[in-house]
């Protein structure tokens, strides 16, 4: 389903965001929440009303920027939820917004089943969430958030989303054991970075082969059983340990995925999400090896 962006603002400057400037400079007037409705009755009625993942499977994403920052944010999720009554909804967030306990119970009220937050936590602790996320002081925020959010009775389900690159990777297993530890019942998604936006503007800084945050991953098989429930994307099947392939997830449109010359004639390239486009420009496809 599309990813819908309800604000294009964010009062966090993450490393690895995958927003373009030009997305994040323009006008803010496009995500008033009359806007919003049109564009979203557009859609319904079979017009090309949103960018990215139109047409694809899976719950409607309301994305940003931070959707928080919206003025009409509780408005706009009450209006959502209203006219895709039954359909599973995800909020992407810093969820910096939910440390204030009046607007996380009010967005709870507002965000009825099914409905997700997913929020991205970057490291074990503050200063590395905080060296990623680009403002001191969000780990403090995001994690009282979080914590707001899962004492309240009927709140949304909660999927943590941890993001790895070159400056958390290593650092995986401390913060799946934190996250195991503050919130015991969310579910949790480990992905690798998408080059897009500033993340390609930082390629520099967060640049590792999927060989890497692929062996991360596996080192970490015993933590990722402990979760209620985990998702891997953007890792091919070859990279992975067999008993966790299960978990992962072809998470790209057709059109961001490309299945190189070792791909062919493998046993698991169906429900494989093969290699990102830029990622395969830039290491090529010499760490794959096709599954009997
Ligand atoms: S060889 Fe290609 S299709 Fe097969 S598991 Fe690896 S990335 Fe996926």
């Amino acid at each position: 389903m599309p990813d819908i962006p309800v604000w294009n603002k964010c009062d966090n400057k993450c490393v690895m965001c995958a927003n373009t400037a030009a997305f994040c400079l323009n006008t803010t007037k496009d995500y008033a929440l009359l806007k919003q409705a049109a564009r979203l009755e557009r859609h319904l009625r079979g017009a090309a009303a949103y960018r990215k993942n139109a047409r694809t499977a899976g719950a409607w994403n309301l994305t940003g920027g931070e959707p928080t920052l919206n003025p009409e944010f509780l408005k706009a999720v009450a209006y959502f939820r209203r006219r895709l009554k039954g359909e599973e909804l995800l909020l992407l967030s810093n969820g910096r917004r939910f440390s204030d306990p009046a607007f996380a119970a009010a967005f709870a009220a507002a965000a009825r089943p099914p409905f997700t937050l997913g929020v991205s936590i970057h490291g074990p602790d503050a200063a590395s969430h905080d060296q990623v996320a680009g403002v001191k002081g969000a780990f403090r925020q995001t994690m009282r958030g979080l914590k707001n959010l899962s004492a309240l009775p009927g709140a949304p389900a909660l999927e943590i989303r941890v993001i790895l690159h070159k400056l958390n990777y290593r650092r995986l297993g401390a913060t799946l054991g934190l996250l195991r530890r503050e919130l015991p019942g969310c579910r949790l998604v480990v992905m690798h970075y998408e080059a897009e936006g500033r993340g390609a503007r930082n390629e520099a800084k967060l640049a590792v082969k999927l060989s890497a945050t692929a062996a991360a991953v596996n080192r970490c098989a015993a933590y990722l059983a402990g979760f209620r429930a985990a998702a891997l994307y953007h890792f091919p099947l070859c990279l992975l340990r067999p008993e966790l392939r299960r978990l992962a997830r072809v998470s790209l449109p057709p059109e961001d995925r490309a299945y190189p010359a070792p791909c062919r004639g493998c046993a698991g390239r169906e429900g494989c999400v093969g290699l990102m486009r830029p990622y395969l420009r830039r290491f090529g496809a010499g760490e794959l090896r096709p599954l009997p």
